[in-house]
Formats: C-alpha cells, structure tokens, sequence
C-alpha cells in the first residue's frame, strides 16, 4: 500500500541519503533541500525519464538549455513582472502570511477564529538580483520563475537552426525559482525547484487537439513510470481560473497524503506569448510556410511539470510495507529506471578471495546500469537495505561463484532468487529490467 502519511518518505529520505534539509549543521535553511547520494541519482532519473519520452523518442521536439537570469525586458514582455503574483493576506492576531487563494475558510490555520486578516495584496513571487559591480535599475536582473520564457525568446533561433517547422516542441529541463509565500509539504513547494516544460508550437486550427493529445498522454506517463491510475486524475480549470491569455487548462494531480496536488499543468497558450516578445523585441517572431505561402504567429500548448514534486508522487505511490519470512520490510517498489540503483553486487564475505571477482562483475555492470556495491553487514540486512531504496536486484558474488562461474540474482519486489552463469549476467538483467 503507497504511503499514508508524508512522514514515512522524509523519514526514509533522510535516513538513506535521499533528501536532507539544505544546510542543516546550521539549523536548517527553511524549505530548502539538499539531495543526497541516492536522491541526486532518483532526481536525474526522474528528468531523464522526461526527456526520454518528450524528446528522444520523438522527430519533433528538440531540447534546449536557456540562462536563469534574465533582464527585466523579458519578464516585461512576458507579464511576470505585472502580473506574476499571489494574493498576501496577513493575520493581525498571529501576523503569519498566507495566500488567500489556499485558505479554506476565512480562518487562520494558526490562530483560528478570532483572527482577522489584511486586506490581499498582489506580491511578486520573482526573486530580483543585481548584475555586475553597479546598483541601480540597470543592473537590475531576475530569476527565472518558470523555464518557458527561455523557449519563446530562442523560438526564431531555433526555427532556423533545427529546420523544424509546426507542429514541433522546444524542451527544456532547469531551475526555476519563485518566492512562494507559503512553501511547505517537503519537496512539493520550495522556492527554488526543478521544472520539466514543452512549448508546442503548431498552427492555430490544431490548438484544441493538441491540447487534449498532451493532456491523455501526459497523465499516461505518469502510470507508465509506476503510479496507479487511481492515485492520478485530471481537473479541467474552471473559466475563472483561466490566466487571460488561456483557452483551456487541466492539471494532472496526483493524490497526496494531504490531498489533490498539481504535478503538471497543460495549457493552451494562443499566440499569447509569441506576440508578447515580438511587440516588446520589435522582432518576427512567426512561421512562414513555403508550400502553402501563408505566414502565422503559431500557437502554443504547454505541458509544464515540476522534477522535484514528481519525484516526490513516484516515492509515496512506490513505498510499500509488507512481510518477509515473519519480518516487517520497507520497500519501494519504483521502476527500474527511476530508482536510483538497477542493481546492487553483494560480495558474500569481506574476504579478498571474493573481492576481485565482485568488483569485476560491478565495473562490467556499472558500464551500462548505476550499480551499487555494499560489501558491509549480513547478507539479509544488506537485501533490506536494496529493498528499501528501491535497488530492482541484487548480485550476490559467494564462494560458490569461484567454482561454479555462477552468481545469485535476487528480486526486490517478490525476494526470489535464482542462480546463473556471470557470461549470461549482462543480458539476463538487461531483459530483467527491460531494457
Ligand atoms: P501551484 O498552483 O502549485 O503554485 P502553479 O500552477 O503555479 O503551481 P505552474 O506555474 O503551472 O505551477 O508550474 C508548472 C509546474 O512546476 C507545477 O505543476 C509544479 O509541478 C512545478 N512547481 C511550480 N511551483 C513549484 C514550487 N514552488 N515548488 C516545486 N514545484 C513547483
């Protein structure tokens, strides 16, 4: 059963060197996060996944790598600096801040009743710096609230350098940042975190059925890389939810243990931002089709996901508990390519005799899959240890195997073992683990 309570994962997190509190020798630095050994590994997998389908697989999406810091006219053109705000309250009684639109009821979640809020005032949520040795206005430079940007000032660029022509994607996976004025839940809100975003570029008569493939086919992927339909639905946006500039937007969220929360938003975006950056950049930002002679602002539909929160849904729909020869375990059954080891070699004993064998068969291993090699405690709580970091197998290297050329595969998800010749080692894994 995925976990109930959030607790079991930061828990797990923080014990096997997934996630730990960013800069935590100093108390901490709140809702920041550090990922450790294991979590750096998952957190790659996880954006590898994403761009494994969104880009490898496909002949019409290319994939970019845009600055973070940008200068105030791009986030001019695009409305951030306008319009990219939530609504602050504050409580008088406790003097928290909370966004209006996440309270439930006209109570503060600190004081209760009898507290009595501010009026909503617009707070940006961009995170503004300074560049070069001068202050003033001029140096004036911003963080990236979202990665999009990025794809729509370089959309001329790479129209003429990648000889793509609508319907194709630009792609992006990065940094964004935003100073959230509630982060909270783990790694579901922080004020820096990592998105996954498309802009699909295609003409303005293929909008709506653009939308509604990206919309079935990213709720697909989340079930294809291991979360149970039921765990995931789709929320269309109501009309007065819309930004101005949006002809249509669903979320794909993910059931929390605190409830519905967003992985991904999937929007129709018109010409909205194209034709932004062109008035503002006095630039032809639009598509010239030779066979049919006619010139368009194309439009554009947007899967926008964030790395981190995913990550977090894949660990709470894969932990499980259950019981193994009359003893509790803690397994998270993630699939093989989120988890941030494929395979564990176990040399039975410490002794030098196993040794040389073991960590032959791990550099053979290790150049195709992320391999772990732990040759510490017992042999059953080093298994415990794979289970409970997600590890798909174990290669466990004994005495026998200098005998018999033969080592021991183990299974995560059922323990079952079998035994088999380290020529065939490689292939049998690779058809394992399916790929
Ligand atoms: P929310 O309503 O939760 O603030 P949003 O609708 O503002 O999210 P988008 O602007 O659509 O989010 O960003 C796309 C994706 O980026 C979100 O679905 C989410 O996965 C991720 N994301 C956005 N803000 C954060 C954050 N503060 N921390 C972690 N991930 C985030």
């Amino acid at each position: 059963m995925p976990a109930q309570d959030l607790d079991q994962i930061v828990n797990l997190c923080k014990r096997r060197g997934f996630v730990y509190p960013s800069g935590e020798i100093y108390g901490g630095f709140r809702s920041s996060y550090d990922y450790g050994p294991l979590g750096s590994l998952m957190l790659r997998n996880v954006k590898d996944a994403w761009v494994r389908t969104m880009v490898q697989q496909r002949d019409d999406v290319v994939l970019i790598d845009a600055a973070i810091l940008g200068s105030p006219q791009v986030f001019e053109a695009s409305g951030h600096l306008s319009n990219f705000s939530d609504p602050l309250v504050d409580c008088t009684v406790c003097k928290r801040r909370f966004r209006q639109d996440q309270l439930d009821d006209r109570d503060c979640p600190q004081s209760k009743k009898g507290c009595a809020f501010t009026d909503a005032r617009a707070f940006n949520l961009m995170f503004k710096t300074q560049a070069g040795p001068i202050e003033g206005e001029g140096a004036t430079v911003y963080m990236r609230p979202e990665t999009a940007q990025g794809m729509f000032v370089n959309f001329a660029n790479v129209l003429q350098t990648s000889r793509k022509k609508p319907p194709f994607g630009i792609a992006q996976v990065g940094k964004s940042f935003r100073n959230e004025i509630t982060p909270g839940n783990f790694i579901f809100r922080t004020r820096e975190f990592e998105q996954m975003e498309l802009e699909f570029f295609v003409p303005p008569s293929e909008s709506a059925q653009w939308y509604d493939y990206w919309c079935k086919s990213r709720l697909q992927w989340y079930i294809d890389y291991g979360i149970p339909a039921e765990m995931l639905r789709i929320r269309e946006h109501a009309k007065d939810e819309l930004s101005h500039y949006s002809a249509g937007t669903s979320d794909i969220e993910f059931k929390f243990p605190w409830g519905w929360g967003e992985l991904e938003g999937i929007a129709q975006r018109t010409d909205y931002d194209l034709k932004q950056h062109a008035e503002h950049s006095r630039q032809k930002l639009e598509y010239f089709d030779q066979a049919t002679n006619e010139r368009y602002v194309p439009y554009v539909v947007e899967p926008a996901a964030g790395a981190n929160r995913t990550m977090a849904a894949f660990l709470l729909a894969a932990y499980d508990e259950d019981v193994v020869n009359d003893e509790p375990r803690t397994v998270l059954r993630l699939h093989p390519r989120l988890a941030p080891f494929q395979i564990a070699v176990l040399p039975l004993s410490k002794k030098d005799t196993l040794m040389p064998l073991a960590k032959k068969i791990h550099a053979t291993l290790g150049a195709r899959y992320m391999c772990d090699f732990d040759e510490t405690q017992a042999i059953g709580r080093r298994y415990r240890r794979q289970d409970e970091i997600g590890t798909p197998f174990c290669v466990t290297v004994d005495f026998d195997s200098l005998e018999d050329d033969s080592v021991t595969i183990r299974e995560r998800d059922t323990t079952a073992q079998s035994r088999v010749k380290i020529d065939s080692l490689l292939a049998e894994l690779s058809q394992r683990l399916g790929y």
